[in-house]
């Protein structure tokens, strides 16, 4: 074996188990640095030694492959769904139905969550993962094995020998906190939001371009394997010998021996199932013995050795007394449903969102009906069905707005967007007062001194029309108004003004482009430098950045197109605003720390503490707020809080000094 075989074996074995450790355990042993050099390493040595390739090497997890359409593919083993029960009655049923068919035997059982996401089949073959289907209609499946390869806890080989071809089963999940990322970072670029986990879960599963689902925070949690010859003897050795394969098998299964135990399972995780960090919607409760399995089957559709008890989400009922529908800064249509009062999960509720139009046809929802209200993973409550044997007679079908409620414009709807818009966004007053206080917003122009209330009243005074109207604003025009006295004229003033100092970046940011979030602003404005350079870019121009897609770069173009926003950017311009890098800026700005993501602690002595964040970013790193698994670096100033540095250390987290931190920028 030539040095170069071995090195190359010996990385792809440390950053499987540090990959299994870190996704699967969550127990990392080194810093993300540390792992994405160890990669990068590795990624090198096969581009120069191709002939080393392995299929099942942590470098393929990045994906790259466009699948345009997924094969349908008939699954070796039938997958099933599950026979559902409601009730305690109804589970005690169960068992005496299979104790009648099995002879009254003793039997254990097994209790699992019931994950809510996407069912997935993964063939393994002699330990190498061959193959990723859908559950599709139980007999074939979609094979998405380019997608599911991105998934970490998907193992590519197995941690120990498993001989022969079997069928793991699981289900693909959303955790709840990358869920919300990911729906904080769409509504920061004005885009519709996801609606819930599971969906985009099963939606991310289809992507057809694999690098995109790398990026997705997806999970895998197994729960069963299906195989011609099967060495185990239960259910519980199943979970088990999966968890020892390097799957990710949730510690919450219990093997219960009795129904009491059963019970109590179901009480606990009725309690405690919002404190797991995903959405769980039941319990599974199977026959623990595979013999007694087998004797039992199979319906047409579901096993008969297992039932899941679902848990009866938090939901109330109430009236729907009327709809409403609100204006978003982009010219997005959100429609509202106004509740009388209720109490739902220990908080009064009044309102739940109705999405689109699609979704009050789809429930039928009428003003007048009693409604039925839940509280899923997400913040704002949602409507989920209508009762119908409670609909007053009069009752009229609701007819979704045609014009806008604020401006009267008629609304449009493109293909294939789910929300309507309001067109009018240089005239429609929601829009107007939404995007200067977008501007002024502390990602943004972060001018002190002026609330959205403010905004709200220069507005109606008809003093501003328009951002760029707040930088002529004078002392003698302010004072009059309704709560402005001297101090507070100038306090708003001397924000104005200091905003001239924003670095194009988030100028370029605060203009409001749609799909142009923070990240995206700071990424064209390195890109471009100057705001005549973007101007003059063409979406094929735009597309060669860096994650720039089609849909961005064209809003980019069609921005700049507009004589109405090219007139803003000249008046800001002659203003003073920043409109391009500052010289600095283009010196510095490089890749060097790409993919790193530091926190910032402390008081420093040299650099103050947003500089340091500043130089970070400058440099293709993050910043984040909090220590976790994720940091590559905490770095330190005097008088950094001592839980800072306690998770650090736990996690292995390296903490440097500012000093240490500058050496690392040569
Ligand atoms: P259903 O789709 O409601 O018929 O339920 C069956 C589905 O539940 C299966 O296809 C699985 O994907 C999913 N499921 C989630 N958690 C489990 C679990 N612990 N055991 C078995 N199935 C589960
Ligand atoms: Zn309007």
């Amino acid at each position: 074996m030539s040095t170069v075989d071995q090195e190359i074996k010996l990385l792809r074995k440390e950053l499987q188990e540090h990959n299994y450790r870190y996704y699967v355990l969550d127990e990392p042993r080194i810093s993300d640095f540390e792992f994405d050099m160890k990669l990068k390493r590795l990624q090198a040595l096969e581009a120069e030694h191709p002939e080393y390739y392995d299929p099942t090497s942590p470098t393929l997890r990045v994906g790259g492959t466009v699948t345009k359409n997924f094969n349908t593919v008939r699954h070796e083993t039938q997958m099933y769904s599950l026979d559902n029960s409601y009730s305690l009655e109804e589970l005690l049923e169960w068992e005496q139905r299979i104790q009648r068919i099995l002879g009254q035997v003793e039997l254990s059982f097994t209790c699992e969550l019931k994950y809510d996401g996407a069912s997935i089949s993964l063939t393994y073959e002699d330990n190498v993962l061959q193959q990723a289907l859908t559950r599709g209609d139980g007999i074939q499946g979609d094979d998405i094995t380019t997608n599911v390869r991105t998934i970490r806890s998907v193992p590519l080989k197995l941690k120990q020998p498993f001989p022969g071809r079997f069928e793991f089963r699981g289900e693909i999940i959303l955790p709840l906190k990358g869920f919300d990322k990911m729906n904080e970072q769409r509504l920061a670029n004005g885009e519709d939001l996801y609606m819930n986990p599971r969906n985009t879960a099963s939606g991310s599963l289809k992507l057809q371009d694999s690098s995109l689902v790398a990026e997705r925070p997806l999970d895998c949690l197994i729960y069963g394997v299906a195989g011609a010859v099967m060495p185990l003897s239960t259910q519980g050795a199943i979970l088990e010998k999966a968890r020892d394969l390097g799957f990710k098998v949730p510690n919450t299964a219990r093997v219960c021996q009795t129904m009491q135990e059963v019970l109590e399972f179901l009480e606990y995780w009725d309690d405690h199932r919002h404190e797991l960090p995903y959405e769980t919607d039941g319990v599974v409760v199977k026959v623990n013995e595979l013999r007694f399995q087998e004797e039992l089957g199979y319906t047409s559709k579901a096993p008969r050795w297992a039932i899941a008890y679902k848990f009866k989400s938090e939901q109330a009922l109430t009236r729907l007394r009327f709809i409403s529908y609100q204006v978003g800064r982009t010219g997005a249509i959100t429609p509202v449903a106004n509740l009388e009062p209720v109490l739902l999960a220990g908080t009064t509720v009044k309102r739940a969102s109705l999405h689109n139009a699609d979704q009050i046809a789809r429930l039928d929802v009428r003003e007048g009906d009693m409604v039925y209200v839940e509280k899923g993973g997400e913040i704002i409550p949602k409507i989920t069905a209508v009762d119908l044997s409670q609909r007053p007679v009069l009752s009229q079908p609701t007819h979704y707005i045609t014009q806008c409620p604020e401006c009267h414009t008629p609304l449009v709807r493109e293909a294939g967007e789910a929300q309507h818009f309001c067109p009018n966004d240089t005239g429609c007053p929601p829009q107007i007062t939404g995007r200067i206080q977008h501007f002024i917003s502390r990602k943004a122009m972060d001018i002190d001194g002026l609330g959205s209330e403010t905004v709200e009243l220069l507005f109606q005074q008809g003093l501003i029309r328009n951002y760029a109207d707040l930088y002529i604003l004078t002392p003698a025009e302010l004072l009059p108004l309704d709560r402005m006295a001297e101090k507070s004229v100038n306090n708003l003033l001397e924000g104005i003004e200091a905003s001239r100092k924003v670095p194009f970046e988030k100028v370029l940011f605060a203009l409001g482009i749609r799909f142009v979030g923070e990240t995206v602003a700071r990424k064209l404005a390195k890109s471009f430098g100057s705001i005549e350079a973007l101007m003059a870019a063409r979406v094929e121009d735009l597309v060669q950045v860096d994650e720039i897609g089609e849909r961005i770069a064209q809003s980019v173009v069609g921005f700049f197109e507009d004589p109405v926003k090219r007139e803003l950017v000249s008046r800001l311009r002659s203003y003073g605003l920043r409109f391009e890098l500052e010289p600095e800026q283009l010196l510095t700005g490089s890749e060097l720390l790409k993919g790193k993501t530091f926190v910032v602690s402390g008081v420093f002595s040299g650099l103050s503490r947003e500089e340091l964040k500043k130089r970070i970013e400058d440099n293709g790193g993050k910043v984040a707020a909090s220590v976790s698994s994720k940091t590559s670096y905490l770095v330190a100033g005097d008088k950094m809080g001592p839980s800072k540095r306690e998770k650090a250390e736990k996690l292995g987290v390296p903490i440097i000094s500012e000093d240490e931190f500058l050496a690392l920028l040569g």
